[in-house]
């Protein structure tokens, strides 16, 4: 690993102009790790842009971003491509998977990354591809403050679930404890990153989990939003995010599962363990992925036959 990050490292300080970028409906680490990262190479004098296949969403429309995110990717216009945080390059988006010519900086912490890149810095070692852009930047001398460090404090509490999963580890900690020394505050921010629910959110978020089914003595509890519920309530596809983390709040809950209907033949699924148990063996199966206790994907079925082939795949792997 310590030759990866020195070659990284070495690229940073001999080439320009970078295209950062991360995968399509960004969560709290890529727009923190990405935000994170232009800081970085600002502090660097290097050029960049910021590009992400789906616009910012509207709860992190306070994260103060290095320069505006383009949703265009033009092919050939950058040195070379720095992706955070992609398990896949699909993840970055049907146009940069496809067309991308310049070399890539893989970055990232996913079970299973095959290494698309033509550098790869891949350990799940690492809690959340902004904690992997602060080891970088310690390499590069490059203070972590201001900015740079709320993006880091952002994708570290996002994909540690504000430090209560198991990826909590002690560097994490560390980590965490320096940010606030060089200046975060840790109450502000956190109900900036919390705080940002709507009422339509409140509303479809009371309606799924009314609904929600349980499965195998309540060992593996389904939760699922349909086009309908979100037109019902006027809630959004990114208001569903968060729910099957309540659901898994559930004592006999050992896998929660939600599902969001994207169109008549798609499904966005979400799975959530705790422990020994692994999702993203389950997810595998419909070629999704993620971690061991949080993965997704998409089921290509309607809503009701993908209830039954979810609920199938994760009973076998709970009764093996
Ligand atoms: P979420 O359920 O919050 O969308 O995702 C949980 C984890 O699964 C994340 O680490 C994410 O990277 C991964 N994940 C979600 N959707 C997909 C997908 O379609 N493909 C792959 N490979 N991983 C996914
Ligand atoms: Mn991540």
């Amino acid at each position: 690993m310590i030759q990866k990050i020195s070659e990284i490292e070495q690229i940073i300080r001999t080439h320009d102009e970078f295209l950062i970028t991360s995968h399509e409906n960004p969560d709290g680490d890529a727009v923190g790790s990405m935000a994170s990262m232009g800081y970085l190479l600002k502090a660097m004098g290097k050029k960049f842009s910021i590009y992400n296949a789906s616009r910012i969403p509207d709860k992190f429309q306070w994260v103060k971003m290095p320069c505006p995110v383009d949703n265009q990717y033009f092919p050939g216009s950058h040195s070379w491509i720095i992706a955070l945080d992609c398990g896949d390059l699909k993840r970055t988006g049907e146009k940069l998977a496809a067309e991308a010519i310049e070399p890539i900086i893989n970055i990232d912490h996913h079970h299973g990354n095959p290494g698309f890149g033509q550098i790869n810095w891949v350990s799940t070692h690492y809690s959340s591809a902004g904690e992997m852009v602060a080891r970088l930047a310690d390499r590069l001398d490059i203070r972590i403050n201001g900015h740079l460090a709320e993006g880091i404090y952002l994708a570290m509490v996002s994909d540690t679930g504000f430090f209560s999963f198991g990826n909590t580890s002690p560097e994490v900690l560390e980590l965490a404890a320096k940010l606030i020394r060089n200046g975060i505050n840790p109450g502000l921010i956190n109900a900036k990153i919390l705080n940002q629910w709507s009422v339509e959110r409140l509303h479809l978020h009371g309606l799924a989990m009314q609904q929600a089914i349980f499965y195998l003595n309540g060992r593996i509890g389904l939760i699922w939003v349909t086009r309908e519920m979100l037109e019902r309530t006027g809630a959004s596809s990114e208001d569903c995010e968060g729910l099957v983390n309540t659901l898994r709040n559930v004592k006999s809950v050992e896998v929660a599962i939600s599902l969001r209907e994207e169109d008549a033949k798609r499904v966005k699924f979400s799975l959530r363990s705790t422990g020994r148990i692994n999702v993203q063996r389950m997810a595998a199966e419909f070629d999704g992925g993620g971690h061991k206790n949080a993965s997704g994907g998409i089921i290509y079925a309607d809503m009701k036959n993908a209830r039954t082939m979810i609920k199938e795949v994760v009973s076998r792997h709970l009764q093996a």
